[in-house]
């Protein structure tokens, strides 16, 4: 059954022409549809065709294609907030999706904010407020651009050499995974020790700063929300832990920007990474909403405090592809599979 719906998917994803039967089903089958979307970074196609962690990242081009498909086939770009207001309301034929950015980095600032002005369309920023903090170590973004921008790059146990797209590709993935867990911040330090990078002005190559967010505060189209303050995996930790990463950030953005967020999104957000414990510690904390990376679309009557969310990465560059997210065909598939 897993292959089966995996190379259906697989199979819609790439062929353009199954696009129109695949939404017109949807529509034939399903009265209101909401889908809320998650990403992380973006950049524009030339770049990202080079970048060693690409996936992490939408193509700018593709983005901005999607979203005039999206509005020439009557969907509406909306907050979080309205989001939420509309899944109470389950109108027919009503069909709205949210966009928003987890973590967020400098190009949330320089170059999607300024895509979805020109679209005029809503966009919501989920802050991890070490980040703008510098208190959060950014490894990922400073191992990608120290390999994107050298061909030879040392390590502990010795230099390797980077020189084409797909080595850096295949050296960023396999250095990542050896760092990913909690000695992640110091296996940095000591590679930027060893590289010369400067690790503070790195960071703020690629980290959003509160000047940025002041200033995207005040744009009309962005809806700030908050995503913990150090970017834990909140199932993880004691209930005194989970309360501080939820309530401190949304603590920081008061104090930062003067405004209460009402919506927060879990790091991770798989089944794992938060369960019924924290959807009620988010609520005590004062959110409205909590969102999960569980696929799947907004349904009536939706439980506000583990809302599904659609990630898309770098890899879903095609619009059959985001109809499998509209139409909740990715959502069914991962609950058949226990992909959750
Ligand atoms: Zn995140």
């Amino acid at each position: 059954m897993k292959h089966l719906l995996k190379s259906v998917a697989k199979r819609m994803a790439t062929s353009e022409a199954l696009i129109r039967p695949i939404a017109m089903a949807a529509d034939m089958f399903m009265s209101s549809r909401g889908c809320l979307t998650t990403f992380h970074r973006a950049a524009p196609s030339q770049a990202w065709d080079r970048l060693p962690n690409r996936d992490f990242y939408l193509d700018l081009g593709f983005l901005d294609q999607f979203l005039t498909y999206l509005t020439g086939r009557g969907w509406d770009v909306v907050t979080m907030e309205e989001a939420l207001r509309r899944s109470k309301l389950d109108k027919p034929n009503d069909r709205f999706i949210n966009f928003s950015i987890d973590d967020c980095y400098r190009d949330t600032f320089e170059d999607v904010v300024p895509l979805f002005r020109r679209h005029n369309a809503p966009v919501t920023l989920f802050v991890t407020t070490g980040i703008p903090d510098g208190t959060l170590s950014l490894w990922a973004a400073g191992l990608e651009d120290v390999l994107l921008h050298n061909d030879r790059v040392m390590l502990e146990d010795g230099a390797i050499k980077v020189p084409t797209t797909e080595a850096k590709i295949a050296a960023f993935h396999r250095i990542a995974s050896s760092w990913d867990g909690p000695q992640a911040a110091a296996r940095y330090t000591t590679f930027c020790e060893l590289n010369g990078v400067d690790i503070e002005a790195m960071h703020w190559k690629h980290a959003i700063s509160w000047d940025m967010l002041e200033a995207l505060r005040d744009d009309p189209l962005v809806e700030i929300g908050a995503h913990t303050v150090s970017h834990a995996r909140i199932s993880s930790l004691s209930p005194a832990g989970a309360r501080a990463e939820l309530q401190g950030s949304r603590d920081r953005l008061i104090e930062r920007l003067g405004i209460p967020a009402r919506h927060f999104a879990f790091p991770y957000g798989r089944a794992g990474d938060c369960g019924p414990r924290d959807f009620e510690i988010a609520r005590e904390a004062g959110f409205v909403s909590a969102a999960t990376t569980r696929k799947g679309l907004v349904r009536h009557g939706q439980p506000p405090f583990s809302l599904p969310r659609n990630t898309i990465n770098g890899a879903h560059r095609s619009l059959a592809t985001m109809e499998l997210h509209l139409t909740g065909f990715t959502g069914a598939a991962a609950r058949m599979t226990g992909r959750v």
